[in-house]
Formats: C-alpha cells, structure tokens, sequence
C-alpha cells in the first residue's frame, strides 16, 4: 500500500444550493482518500519538528495541536452548518447548554443586562435568570410576541437580547426582524435559539440576528445519539472572541459528537421537510378530534401567529406540535389524567421529552420539561395539565394516527 501524500479536494464551486452544502462544504481528505468523512479521534495532533509546533501554539490557526483548540471533524461540522446557517463562521461546543454560556461569558460582563422571553427552554431560563446572576449579569424576562414589551424593557447596560422561536411547548414565535430593529437601535445584540426551526426552516442572520446558537442534539443530529451545540455569526465576534474563550475555557465539541451530527447535517433538509409536513397533516386532524381542545401549530391558519410563521419559516410549520386533550371539567388533576391516558396509550412513539428525532416522541411538558415551575409561573407560560407535546417523526402518519386514538378515543 502506497503512503501517497495528501491532495487537498478541489475547491467547490461558488453559489451552491444548501443541499449540496450539506453534503459537500468542508471535507479535507487524508492521503488515503476516504468518500465518507475521516474522524479525527484523537486528542493531540504530533508535529513535523518543533519551529513548526512552536508557530501552531502561538497561532492555532496555523495548525492543529490539541483538540481542545481545534480538531478537523470538528473544523469540518463548524464549516457545514456555517454554509447552512449562511454566516461568515460557526463555533462548536459540547452542548445546547454549553454554547449559551458561551455567548453569556464572551458577550456580557459584570453589570450588564439581558432581556430574554419568559418562555424559553428552561435550562436557558435557569442559566440566563438564576446561575448568571451571580457574576453580575441580570436578566428581564418579557412575553414571547410582544416586540413592545422587549423594547421596554430595555436599560442604558443592555448588552444582550435572547430570543428562542418557535417555543417549546406551545410554538409561540418572535418576529426576529423587529427585535433584531430594538436590539440594534440600542447597541445590543440578538442572539436567537434556532434549535426548533433548524436552519432548513429559518435562517436568523438573514433576519438581522447576530449570534445564532444551537442544540445540535436535537434536529442537527436528529438521531438522538450525540450531545452537541454551536454559536453561529460574525467572525468577530464569532472566531476573534469565542472561539478564544472557547479553547481556554474547554467548552469545546468531541469530534466523535462533531462527526455524528455533521453526518445528521447531510439529511437535515430531507428530515425537516418531511417531518414538518408530517406534523402539519397530523396538527390538522388532531384539530378536528372530539377530544381535543386545542392544538398549537404554526402551520395551521388558527395558530395566531400563523402569517408570521410562513414568512420566517420558509412556510413550514416545523415538527413539533402540542394539543390540549378536551375534559369535562377544566380541573388540573382530571386534565392531568387524561393526558397522562392519552400518552400512556402509546406504543409506537417514544415517552421522552427529547425532541427532533426521526422516532416521534411524546410528552406531558407539566410535569416534565415545566415540572419544576410554580403553578403561577406554569399558567403564566400556558402550560395546562392537559397539554400533550408530540415531535413527529419519520413513522407513517396512519401508524402515528393509530397510536394517539387509542387514548384519544377511550377517554370518556
Ligand atoms: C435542548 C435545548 C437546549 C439545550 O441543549 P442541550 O444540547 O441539551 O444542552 C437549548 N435550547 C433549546 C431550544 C433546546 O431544545
């Protein structure tokens, strides 16, 4: 076997469609010319002699040393969802969670300020509202689709605005475009969560966010095998600051992690689509169910954020969804049980608050996802004890269908 040295891949071509992106932006070949992705699992990279490890360690741009300041399966994830996400870089951390305490440490310091919606993933809520507080930085927590309320709560230190869309459990959105407007006309910046919407749905940065952050756990891998997150934007601040922190700071991504959800990236679009279209037909026939209440769907004309929705999300409604199961009476323990009936009647889909799976997963968010929430503070975010959230995934409808009315239709 010839060691024939490495040929660097010609450089693709300019102006290429995101699907081709997907499956072709960023794949450096080692001398053996692999068609599928090397993974570099390795922790530390030897050097050809030690002028040249001196350069790479005083400029990691110049080299690969250690896979905590850089790695090329995770280079390569980086570069992928970049293309997607159509900003200039993209930065790859360990978790969801890991690449918001990026943006808190590298874009805020002591005495500045947040504003972020009150219903946001509640780890989120949790670090931005609770853990950040303790260095200094404050957050106002404000209603979702009130750009009003966003605008006034902002103070001359607000450095930050954070947004998710759509939200977990009821897909209530923001009107990305016009925080981005209050955001900029005070001189902070907006970061936006697009874990629900995936770059396939809805691109941030085209709306005018700065930063956009990422749980690549959920759709981007869409698998449910691996944890990983991102911070998407400018090369400053994106690649000058964080990345920096990032490397001092170890929130960095496992390439293992890295590789298996830049894999996930090359059937994003297919499974978005088809996922989303799937949770449309079934939004619109759990609507017209006896026993349900209430369904919450971007993607149905009810939902009162409907038009907003198609012109953020490329018209799609997403794969998540969420109905009220109807009761005689409006009492927390009777909506409780009923919901409770309807999801432990399942067999095909999966009880786990995870979400963005092929294996459509089923849960009660009151108890779960919310549980740790007050009554009050539940009310406040609309999650009633009859609430049902499904995430759609790659099962046929009729076999989904199936599943949810033998609950449905033995409740009384
Ligand atoms: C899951 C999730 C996170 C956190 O991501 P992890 O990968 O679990 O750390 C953040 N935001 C949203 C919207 C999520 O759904």
């Amino acid at each position: 076997m010839s060691d024939t040295p490495l040929t660097p891949p010609a450089a693709l071509p300019a102006g290429l469609h995101p699907q081709t992106l997907a499956v072709r932006q960023a794949q450096p070949r080692s001398q053996w010319g692999e068609h599928c992705e090397a993974l570099y699992m390795t922790s530390s990279f030897i050097q050809p002699d030690c002028a040249t490890a001196a350069q790479r360690f005083s400029d990691p741009d110049l080299g690969y040393t250690y896979s905590r300041t850089g790695n090329p399966t995770v280079t390569s994830f980086e570069e992928r969802l970049a293309a997607l996400e159509g900003t200039e870089c993209a930065v790859a951390t360990s978790t969801g969670m890991s690449a918001i305490l990026l943006v808190a440490l590298t874009m805020l310091k002591a005495g500045d300020h947040i504003v972020a919606s009150q219903s946001m993933f509640g780890s989120t809520m949790k670090l931005l509202g609770g853990e950040m507080a303790r260095f200094g930085i404050e957050t106002s927590f404000v209603p979702q689709t009130d750009v009003a309320t966003w605008q006034a709560a902002i103070r001359p230190n607000t450095r930050l605005l954070f947004a998710e869309t759509p939200t977990n459990p009821l897909m209530d959105l923001c009107d990305i475009q016009a925080l981005a407007d209050v955001a900029h006309k005070h001189g902070a910046l907006l970061a936006v969560d697009n874990s629900f919407a995936t770059p396939i749905l809805q691109r941030p940065a085209e709306f005018g966010a700065d930063l956009i952050v990422h749980s690549g756990t959920k759709f981007l891998d869409g698998q449910g095998r691996v944890m990983i997150g991102a911070v998407c934007g400018r090369r400053d601040p994106v690649e000058k600051v964080m990345a920096t922190f990032l490397r001092s700071g170890g929130l960095n991504a496992a390439p293992y992690n890295a590789w298996t959800a830049m894999k996930g990236l090359e059937t994003l679009a297919l499974r978005v689509k088809a996922q989303s279209a799937a949770a449309l037909e079934l939004a619109a026939w759990l609507e017209q169910h006896p026993k349900v209440a209430r369904v919450y769907y971007p993607g149905l004309t009810s939902h009162p954020q409907h038009e907003l929705a198609m012109r953020q999300q490329s018209g799609l409604g997403g794969a998540v969804l969420a109905f009220d199961v109807q009761a005689p009476a409006q009492e927390a323990n009777i909506l409780r049980q009923r919901a409770f009936h309807v999801i432990d009647s399942t067999r095909v889909c999966s009880i786990t608050a995870n979400l963005g799976d092929v294996k459509t997963t089923i849960v009660h968010p009151a108890s779960t996802s919310h549980g740790r929430l007050t009554e009050e503070q539940r009310q406040a975010a609309g999650v009633g004890q009859g609430l049902v959230r499904v995430s759609v995934g790659l099962e046929h409808l009729d076999d989904l269908k199936a599943d949810l009315l033998r609950g449905l239709d033995s409740l009384s």
